[in-house]
């Protein structure tokens, strides 16, 4: 994909080196452990943490149009946690890809759950799509939301209830009970 789209560039008369198109997938270079180093800390106790409102900005892979919104992050720890700069920089190392936004919200909620082990890791992202938006789809209710959740947040019904209450989101919104997301690539 990353090789077609440098020759897509490259035809349209593009230099797909020049900067101001590189840290649009500057994603792919960036490194995870590097992400996590000193940022995975001992935990104080057992406790819900809920990052809120992490704004991301990322590309579709099937209109090559912006999506963006806010992500929200929610685990509970067992003995480590993870301070909450180093959640923004995973999301935006994985969000300066090209991506669908399912595919986006599990690998921020898989890197959690292999860094930390946690008992439950839950990740929403509420996002508009200019692909969507351009196209007149999606007029009444802009925000594609999409959810992955691991753990106890998707063996546990009141768990996961809860946490969506304390997101205010309806669990309807979130394809948690098998409602379709709607993303451009539904
Ligand atoms: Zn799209």
């Amino acid at each position: 994909m990353q090789h077609l789209i440098r020759e897509l560039l490259a035809e349209l008369g593009e230099d797909p080196g020049r900067e101001g198109l590189q840290f649009l997938t500057s994603g792919y270079q960036a490194d995870v452990n590097a992400v996590l180093h000193g940022a995975v800390v001992p935990a104080t106790d057992r406790e819900i943490v809920i990052i809120k409102d992490v704004n991301f900005y990322s590309l579709c892979e099937h209109h090559l149009l912006p999506f963006f919104g806010r992500c929200h992050v929610a685990y509970i720890p067992t003995t480590t946690a993870i301070r909450p700069s180093a959640i923004a920089r995973l999301v935006d190392l994985f969000s300066r890809r090209l991506q669908v936004q399912e595919r986006l919200t599990s690998q921020i909620a898989d890197v959690i759950r292999d860094a930390l082990t946690p008992i439950g890791v839950a990740v929403v992202m509420e996002a508009t799509h200019l692909c969507l938006s351009m196209r007149g789809v999606e007029k009444q209710n802009s925000l594609a939301v999409t959810s992955a959740m691991l753990g106890a947040f998707r063996e546990d019904a009141r768990a996961r209830t809860h946490l969506l209450e304390r997101l205010t989101l309806r669990a309807d919104m979130t394809g948690a009970r098998g409602v379709p997301n709607r993303t451009c690539s539904a």
